[in-house]
């Protein structure tokens, strides 16, 4: 008998017909013998209808009932699939992100877990139910208010109860087979892989790919749990995420490249004719963690004449450039600069692989691609096992296409299907 946490995404609940058809895969889950905790997203596209809603109301929400507001969405279907497993003759309690002890701060939004004390799963799961738990909230330890992890935060909420409860797996169910070597919505010949690392999936996490949401990946690696990644609408084996192609039944030999990843939401500022002179850069970045902005790639440019200037450009989410740009705004006398451009139309591209380091030539193979496909690069970054390039947007799909393409990890016949969704 194991202790089997299972995730579903909001494609694999988006209406009731989907919410039985999920109730069946659970209880058969635990007919075949396991203990079965379950973690639920908000029906299909629910949480964006309800930002939409509040976006109807006020441009600047407070932050508070923003979190409430949100964490409806996965309390309907926790009751409803807890509802439709009673239909089928087992029993289920759902619970709220609080009365499964996720416990975090209170950063609203965006808060971090800090403590699992999920005494009352382990209660219910001693009684014989299936535990149900409500993704992508928690609550404040000092207030008691409630707050959300962030979108998406379902996958860190069940990788969180799997390392809180030492479950044997959490099942990841999507609306694709697993993790592909690519988005299959843009390039349709991307393969599933097999097994991938905790890194390499926390680099592909953090370059775009959503089908694991980067803070489980980060969650998972920390704390050793093995994640299967698998669709709510097929039985096929998906992919398996674990600490290296050692582990599991049958250790398989690292590939080079694990897969192509892209990300349209990102946006890019410059800051043009800074003083050459130390502490600007720094001054620049303060002011912007300040504002509680998340910085990515970032590059200066020496000033190319004697004119002892210098332009600085990162990128962060579009959807915190306003912030950004006012808070640069608010130090253009201190710091002196020029001007702050700002560009949401760009793309960024990676290629993660943990075999790259080992491997020559793979940047040229890289750059080489993208000549031919007559992409011009605007930023370059790197890591070990991470090559990243900002491009323009509407490059971007034809971008990945190409680089899919130059590393051999095109697959013969189209093997993807993509069983729901919008990818809104
Ligand atoms: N419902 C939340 C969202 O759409 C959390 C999740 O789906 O993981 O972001
Ligand atoms: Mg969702």
């Amino acid at each position: 008998m194991a202790l089997v946490v299972q995730k579903y995404g909001g494609s694999s609940v988006a209406d009731t017909e989907s919410v039985k058809r999920v109730a069946h895969r659970i209880v058969g889950t635990q007919r075949a013998g396991d203990d079965v905790v379950v973690v639920v997203s908000a029906m299909g596209d629910t949480t964006d209808e309800l930002v939409d809603m509040a976006g109807e109301i006020t441009d600047s929400p407070p932050q508070r009932e923003m979190d409430i507001l949100l964490t409806a969405g996965e309390r309907i279907s926790m009751s409803l699939l807890a509802m439709a497993i009673h239909e089928l003759g087992a029993s289920a309690m759902s619970f709220t992100g609080q009365q499964a002890g996720l416990i975090t701060d209170d950063v609203y939004g965006h808060a971090k877990i800090l403590a699992v004390a999920p005494e009352r799963i382990k209660a219910a799961l001693r009684d014989g139910h299936i535990a149900i738990i409500a993704g992508f909230q928690g609550v404040h330890v000092a207030t008691n208010d409630v707050t959300t992890l962030g979108r998406g935060g379902s996958d860190t909420t069940a990788v969180a109860l799997a390392a809180g409860l030492e479950a044997d797996v959490c099942e990841i169910y999507t609306d694709v087979d697993g993790v592909f070597t690519a988005d299959p919505r843009i390039a349709p010949r991307a393969r599933k892989i097999g097994r991938i690392t905790y890194e390499e999936m926390l680099e592909l996490a953090a370059s775009g790919a959503k089908v694991v949401a980067e803070r489980a990946a980060e969650y998972a690696r920390r704390y050793h749990v093995p994640l299967h990644v698998r669709s709510s609408f097929s039985c096929e084996e998906g992919t398996w995420i674990l600490g290296s192609y050692d582990e599991g039944d049958a250790p398989v030999e690292a590939p080079i490249i694990s897969g192509v990843a892209h990300d349209n939401s990102q946006a890019k500022i410059t800051v043009v004719g800074v003083p050459d002179v130390p502490g600007m850069a720094a001054r620049i970045f303060e002011v912007v963690a300040d504002a509680g902005v998340n910085l990515d790639m970032i590059v200066q440019n020496v000033s190319a004449d004697a004119s002892g200037l210098t332009d600085i450009s990162f990128t962060l989410p579009a959807d915190q450039g306003d912030t950004a740009m006012s808070a640069i705004y608010a130090v253009q006398g201190e710091i002196g600069y020029g001007r702050r451009l700002y560009n949401d139309q760009i793309g960024k591209l990676s290629l993660v692989g943990a075999g790259m380091k080992t491997s020559p030539g793979v940047s040229a193979r890289f750059f080489g691609a993208l000549r031919d496909a007559g992409i011009n690069i605007e930023m370059i970054s790197t890591s070990e096992i991470r090559i990243s390039v900002v491009t323009r947007q509407d490059q971007l799909a034809t971008g990945v296409e190409a680089i899919h393409t130059a590393f051999g990890l095109d697959a013969k016949q189209i093997e993807a299907v993509v069983y729901a969704g919008t990818g809104r």
